[in-house]
């Protein structure tokens, strides 16, 4: 049977597919064998749609292929995109906390974890396992006429938690020439700063009675230090 070659060409795109029916493609070849027109048409066709002519299942297969590796893909690309989102957020939680404890600033309790020591003239305190982040400081004086250090420090949850006990802070607590000669001793004190200067005798006492000694004048550590 002959059909006219616009017929043919609508047939093309199916033929070139691979989708149309066999008497379809029966009609096709025996066009395209005698006409050079639509032969030249169909490898125009070849050309802009970059396919080779399916060797019927075998090409279907390979379409077959090529949407599954689509859908694949999309789904790769999706789990990515999630594993991403969860990578992005758990950097987020981490990264507040981490903010949050820096931060966050408490009171440096005393547990054998502090030290004061005259270190050229200078009386110099000595935090271990932890960075000072503040440091409250008040000379206080006695009846006696004797100079008394009463000093408490601050650090973060963070140097708390991340610093080893190898590391140590230092800080001055009074300078050589500056007042460290008339300290009697100092004391690590971690209540109420206000009004300590102007204490009674009494409030004194209980004062020192909450108080940890951390250094005296002559004491033997100096001597050990010089
Ligand atoms: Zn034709």
């Amino acid at each position: 049977m002959n059909y006219p070659c616009d017929v043919i060409r609508d047939l093309l795109p199916l033929y070139l597919d691979g989708v149309c029916s066999t008497e379809s493609r029966r009609a096709v070849d025996a066009h395209l064998t005698k006409c050079p027109d639509c032969r030249a048409f169909l490898a125009d066709l070849q050309e802009t749609e970059n396919v080779a002519i399916p060797a019927s299942s075998a090409g279907q297969e390979l379409k077959k292929a090529a949407s599954f590796l689509g859908v694949k893909k999309r789904l790769l690309h999706r789990q990515l995109l999630f594993a991403a989102a969860v990578v992005t957020v758990l950097l987020l939680v981490i990264g507040g906390t981490v903010g949050l404890l820096k931060r966050s600033v408490q009171v440096v309790e005393y547990r054998d974890n502090l030290s004061v020591a005259l270190t050229d003239g200078d009386l110099v305190g000595r935090l271990r396992g932890s960075r000072y982040d503040r440091l409250r400081i008040k000379a206080v004086t006695l009846d006696e006429g004797q100079t008394c250090l009463f000093f408490c420090l601050w650090d973060t949850r963070w140097d708390d938690l991340t610093t080893g006990d190898d590391v140590y802070s230092e800080f001055t607590l009074s300078y050589a020439g500056k007042g460290a000669e008339q300290v009697a001793a100092v004391y690590y004190y971690t209540g109420d700063y206000a009004g300590l200067e102007t204490m009674d005798d009494t409030g004194l006492q209980e004062v020192l009675a909450q108080s940890v000694c951390l250094w005296e004048q002559n004491s033997p550590a100096d001597e050990t230090n010089r």
